[in-house]
């Protein structure tokens, strides 16, 4: 059975019950959109794929905050700075300084998936990620990237901090990625509890999805972390695989409700995007929405590592970090468009 024409999210209830906030029968455990209003279930259960949760963090927001990590993107930037988020699905990662080849895992694949080279361990064409390899190594070199949690279980870590949060200005919870809007029902509910035990919320997100789904989730976000990642719609496509017309359509929109703060992120990638024609058009398009900051994002040559650890070749591993000389010409332009700008995203 399915709630309304209008829900968006297909996780029907074997019995419809009441919504106790709005006296209307709900059909699924989710969200349903009826006459205009939301109605909404409370479930601290639901559970999201995600790759990790970092601590500590300073970059992506205000003051001191927790990252989650999500599972699951709809671009596919080949300079992606988590690759281990891109796939929905569970990924194996290898590390090959921990193995000791004693090759049990190769005892446990049935798809004869197992290596000898020490520099790659798994074919990825023969696995078929049964993880019988990851629970059989005794050294760790192999680790399952990826798990399932559920929001109380965050929540519950969340509130363990929230005296640090507190005490740097306006710390709290950043969802990133991957793509938080990828798993809308688990991003929403896990925003609105943090809300309601009066964290600081903030997401990451490419803007590439549907409209409703960034209403939802800005309802319970006090600060939208929002990608841009060329101005020129082929250029856009060639690399990432989707155009930039939704993405832009997405931030007209959002930039039109007024208690949103949003703030607009270049990563910034050699030969790619960071020529100061398409830093200074993003720029122009962003003031024209009254937005008022900016942050460059320098190429990181970090993910090199995580990319050997799950088997693939990066094209950017030989490329290298933009010099401050540059990063400060394009802040200039920035600056010049009229909007406040960072370099790195450290406000
Ligand atoms: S089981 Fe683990 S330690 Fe043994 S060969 Fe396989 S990856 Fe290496
Ligand atoms: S995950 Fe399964 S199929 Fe893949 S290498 Fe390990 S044991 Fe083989």
């Amino acid at each position: 059975m399915h709630c309304q024409k209008e829900c968006r999210l297909s996780r029907p209830l074997e019995r419809p019950v009441r919504c106790r906030s709005h006296s209307v029968e709900v059909h699924c455990a989710g969200i349903i959109l009826k006459e205009g209003f939301f109605y909404r279930m409370s479930n601290k259960s639901i559970r999201g794929k995600i790759v990790n949760l970092q601590d500590y963090s300073v970059h992506d927001g205000y003051g001191i905050r927790t990252l989650v990590f999500m599972k699951g993107c709809p671009l596919g930037c080949p300079w992606c700075q988590n690759p281990e988020s891109i796939k929905t699905a569970m990924e194996i990662k290898y590390s090959q300084h921990l193995c000791i080849e004693c090759f049990k895992c190769r005892e446990v694949c049935d798809q004869g998936a197992i290596l000898e080279d020490r520099d790659k361990r798994i074919d990825l064409d023969r696995c078929n990620y049964c993880m019988r390899c990851v629970k059989t190594c005794p050294s760790g070199a192999l680790s399952q990237v990826g798990a399932t949690i559920a929001v109380e279980e965050i929540v519950k870590k969340l509130l363990s901090y929230k005296p640090f949060y507190d005490s740097s200005e306006k710390g709290g919870i950043t969802l990133s990625g991957g793509e938080p809007t990828f798993q809308p029902e688990f991003a929403l509910e896990l925003l609105k509890e943090c809300k309601e035990h009066g964290i600081h919320t903030a997401m990451e997100t490419c803007g590439y999805t549907n409209f409703e789904t960034l209403k939802w989730l800005v309802q319970f976000l006090d600060l939208l972390l929002y990608d841009l990642k060329h101005m020129d719609g082929r250029l856009h496509k060639e690399a990432t695989g989707v155009s930039n017309e939704l993405i832009l359509e997405n931030l007209k929109k959002l930039s039109a409700i007024p208690q949103i703060e949003c703030v607009i992120r270049i990563p910034l990638i050699p030969g790619f995007n960071d020529d100061e024609e398409n830093v200074r058009q993003t720029a122009e398009f962003v003031e024209g929405l009254n937005i008022k900051k900016l942050d460059l994002l320098p190429f990181n040559e970090l993910p090199s590592g995580k990319y050997r650890t799950l088997g693939i070749d990066w094209v950017y591993k030989q490329v290298k970090r933009q010099d401050e000389m540059k990063l400060l010409q394009l802040k200039e332009i920035v600056e010049g468009c009229g909007l406040e700008a960072t370099i790195g995203g450290l406000w």
